[in-house]
């Protein structure tokens, strides 16, 4: 492998079987499958001056491990996924647990039994606890959004009060809506826990963090002899897709293009901009061990910021008298204008335009579209890692 910056001037697209847009997930999944699997030469192209896309980590300039864009927790229900990472990293056991700041008072986030007592006292606590658990079961998840269509009195209190105080200003905040007006998978990402876990992730059973970090996990997951990464380069440059052909440097190119970047800035968003939510993330160094009790603490009822990260908490780094922190900021996103385009916004409007796009490249053979921003999706990694490994058997498949 070699990772070099921008392109050399004898940079030749037929040199190469396979060419990969991003170093992310998507795309370093897809190089290093192809590139074993076929013996396919791979040019992953990135356009940061750094590989691993958004769960890019590194040393700030007081020696904290941060995530640069926002914090990263790897968890995952899938074996096949586990395996394949557990390749390149060995994991030092997290179990990541969130608390909610309601107007001072720290509730475990999901909103779970301990949280009830918090929230309601000790004996009424128990009993609207007794009464979920008459009416959903004990361990059981349930969405704010499902709580809500209840239609019992002591069941609506406890809609009310968490809908209020965990997700209505949080999601405001965050997506500039309220939960009803958002896609009910969002919010049902965090549903209620009746129960005692207090894990923000109670059904991984393979959760963690890389142990040498996740930049380190893709340094290993791109070193093969068959894969060249160049960094800084907008791909956009040099390829570009017209009618059903795709081409390099203005010449039809054959070989396999996996392409995890936007449909939209692909076709200089021809058809209309995708909408995305961004961050911004302000990162501050305190010269103390610690600022908060667990490593994220969600702030839902107050301040302009979503949650506040402690990484060291995260990666369990032992660094005593400083420690890093970072309050995120949502805000809409503005197409070409260098921002980050963190979350796409998921409503009917903007699923038809990414259908419109992406009909365009379906007919496409040797063109795939994989990851959170080319499928446009909400993925977690370990989604975005199962969907490269399928579409890279696909190819692999269909190569033989
Ligand atoms: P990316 O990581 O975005 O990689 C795509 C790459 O393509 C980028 O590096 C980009 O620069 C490059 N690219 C795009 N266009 C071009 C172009 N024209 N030319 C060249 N290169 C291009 N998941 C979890 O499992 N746990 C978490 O705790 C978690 N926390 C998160 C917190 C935040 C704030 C966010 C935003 C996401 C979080 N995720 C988390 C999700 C996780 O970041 C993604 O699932 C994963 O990183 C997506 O990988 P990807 O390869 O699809 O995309
Ligand atoms: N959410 C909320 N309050 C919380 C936690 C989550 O309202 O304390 C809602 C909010 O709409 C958020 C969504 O649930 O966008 C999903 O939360 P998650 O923590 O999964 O978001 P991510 O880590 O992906 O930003």
């Amino acid at each position: 492998m070699s990772i070099m910056m921008g392109l050399p001037a004898t940079f030749n697209p037929e040199a190469y079987d396979v060419i990969v847009v991003g170093a992310g997930y998507a795309g370093a999944v897809c190089a290093r499958k192809l590139a074993e699997a076929c013996g396919s030469k791979v040019a992953v192209i990135e356009r940061r001056n750094h590989i691993a896309g958004n769960a890019y980590d590194c040393e700030d300039e007081a020696g904290v491990l941060i995530h640069q864009y926002g914090p990263h927790i790897y968890h995952t229900t899938n074996d096949r996924v586990h395996e394949f990472l557990s390749r390149f990293t060995e994991w030092t056991d997290y179990q990541h647990k969130v608390l909610a700041n309601i107007h001072g008072t720290l509730m475990p986030v999901p909103f779970n039994h301990e949280s009830l007592k918090l929230a309601f006292g000790e004996e009424k606590g128990e009993h609207l606890y007794q009464k979920l658990v008459a009416t959903f079961g004990e361990n059981k998840k349930v969405p704010i959004m499902e709580l809500r269509t209840k239609n019992d009195p002591e069941l609506t209190e406890v809609a009310d009060y968490v809908y209020e105080n965990i997700f209505l200003y949080y999601t405001m905040k965050q997506w500039g809506k309220t939960p009803d007006q958002i896609d009910p998978s969002i919010t049902g990402r965090v549903p209620i826990f009746i129960g005692d876990d207090d894990r923000y992730f109670p059904a991984a059973p393979h959760q963690g963090m890389p142990t040498e970090g996740y930049t380190r996990l893709f340094e290993r997951l791109l070193d093969h002899d068959l894969v060249n990464v160049f960094l800084g380069v907008d791909v956009r440059d040099i390829l570009s897709v017209k009618g059903d052909m795709v081409y390099v440097f203005d010449r039809p190119y054959g070989g396999e293009v996996i392409y995890t970047g936007q449909l939209d800035e692909l076709f200089d968003l021809d058809l209309g901009a995708l909408p995305y939510r961004t961050l911004d993330m302000q990162f501050e160094t305190l010269q103390q061990d610690q600022f908060q009790p667990v490593a994220t603490v969600n702030y839902t009822t107050t301040e302009d910021f979503t949650r506040i990260t402690e990484f060291k908490l995260m990666t369990g780094q032992e660094l005593p008298g400083v420690t890093t922190i970072m309050r995120e900021y949502s805000k809409a996103y503005e197409p070409d204008s260098g921002q980050t385009p963190y979350y796409a916004i998921l409503e009917d409007e903007s699923q038809a335009l990414y259908q419109s796009y992406r009909e365009r490249v379906d007919g496409i053979l040797n063109f795939h579209c994989v990851g959170r921003l080319a499928e446009y999706r909400y993925y977690d990694m370990d989604g975005v890692v199962a969907s490269a490994l399928d579409l890279s058997d696909e190819i692999i498949n269909s190569n033989r």
